[in-house]
């Protein structure tokens, strides 16, 4: 069933039909302010394991779970005494806190480890919901696995029709990038997001680290990291030399091609092979990571064969749509015009 709600102030006796359905052990989607998410009480195994099912998630990456206050995740979790206060400034934020578990969550929430993400969402209805609800929520993205996160309800239906029991519809997401998340054990961020690290030094008084990823991590900070990400089926191509460079290519190839970039360089494309897929001004970053995933899934839907996209400067928000465009287009990242042409010559 698909609920349409409004996203400022939600209606009180739809909210209550989707946190019932909640309750009963069953999966509703809901907007956050990052993405939709595909949510169960965090509390019932079964229902979280149903999640993992539903999306096709490996069984080992754990879930995020969404609270409505900071007494709720206190039940949760241990929260370090040192950070409640600046928790409490921080939430509600696309912001996520890995913190110790206790016991009361079920093992298949945090895929067996001894800790639990922890954040509380700014959108009306994922709080009202919650709250009604009077539950912890767990949701990972409501996406099949592997595929760009859904920041419009029509995403999610694209890729589960009506396999899940309630669909909230609240339009489209207000960042559109999944939460920063940041072990609070180490101080240190395991996956960049829209709250970036200049707000996190504010609040906290320290600047975090940054899990750097290689190629082959062992064994990677967040089980989420060895996964390949936010891709279309698609090649994509990320072109990270300057924009004469980036121009150049694409007015001049020879065949159809998919060009994700900001208004600015999408401006400047004549070439009649070019679909161009505008990600909003350059100037706003916001705006770019809004729009970066519904660009991403579009690749699938245009007739080319493959797709080239901008890169942009990893400051701010800047530092998130990289991880995700990093991720998206599996390493394939030139900086030289011809070694991308060659690469793109090569394509059938
Ligand atoms: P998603 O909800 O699909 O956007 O993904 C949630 C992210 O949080 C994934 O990258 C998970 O691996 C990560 N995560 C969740 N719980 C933990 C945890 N206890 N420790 C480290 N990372 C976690
Ligand atoms: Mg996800």
């Amino acid at each position: 069933m698909i609920l349409k709600i409004n996203p400022i102030k939600p209606e009180l006796d739809k909210i209550r039909m989707a946190a019932n359905a909640i309750r009963e052990g069953k999966l509703a989607v809901f907007p956050t302010e990052t993405v939709y998410g595909l949510g169960a009480n965090a509390l019932d195994d079964e229902a979280c394991k149903r999640i993992f099912l539903t999306k096709g998630r490996p069984q080992d990456n754990p879930l995020i779970v969404h609270v409505s206050s900071i007494e709720m995740a206190e039940k949760l979790a241990e929260i370090p005494k040192e950070y409640l206060q600046k928790i409490r400034q921080a939430w509600p934020s696309p912001i996520t806190f890995i913190v110790k578990k206790k016991n009361i969550l079920p093992n298949s929430v945090t895929a067996g480890l001894e800790t639990v993400a922890l954040r509380m969402p700014a959108h009306p209805i994922a709080l009202e919901l919650i709250k009604e609800a009077g539950l912890p929520i767990a949701a990972p993205s409501a996406n099949l696995s592997g595929k760009p996160s859904p920041t419009e309800a029509s995403s999610v239906i694209e890729d589960f029709g009506d396999r899940i029991d309630i669909i909230i519809d609240g339009g489209p997401t207000f960042f559109g990038l999944e939460s920063t998340v940041i072990d609070l054990e180490t101080f240190t961020i395991a996956r960049p997001g829209p709250f970036t690290i200049g707000e996190i030094t504010k609040i906290f008084g320290k600047i975090p680290k940054i899990f750097k990823q290689t190629k082959e991590i062992a064994k990677p900070m967040s089980p989420g990291m060895k996964y390949r990400h936010y891709a279309p089926s698609k090649p994509l191509f990320l072109f990270s030399g300057d924009n004469e460079s980036f121009v150049n290519i694409a007015n001049n190839l020879g065949k159809s091609f998919c060009f994700i970039a900001s208004n600015e360089i999408c401006g400047r494309i004549y070439n009649e092979k070019a679909v161009k897929i505008r990600l909003g001004s350059s100037k706003n970053l916001y705006e770019i990571a809004k729009n970066l995933f519904s660009s991403l899934r579009a690749i699938d839907k245009f007739e080319p064969n493959f797709a080239i996209c901008e890169s942009f400067e990893e400051k701010g928000i800047g530092l998130a749509i990289m991880n995700r465009l990093h991720k998206a287009c599996g390493g394939a990242i030139f900086a030289d015009e011809n070694r991308l042409k060659k690469f793109i010559t090569a394509i059938k």
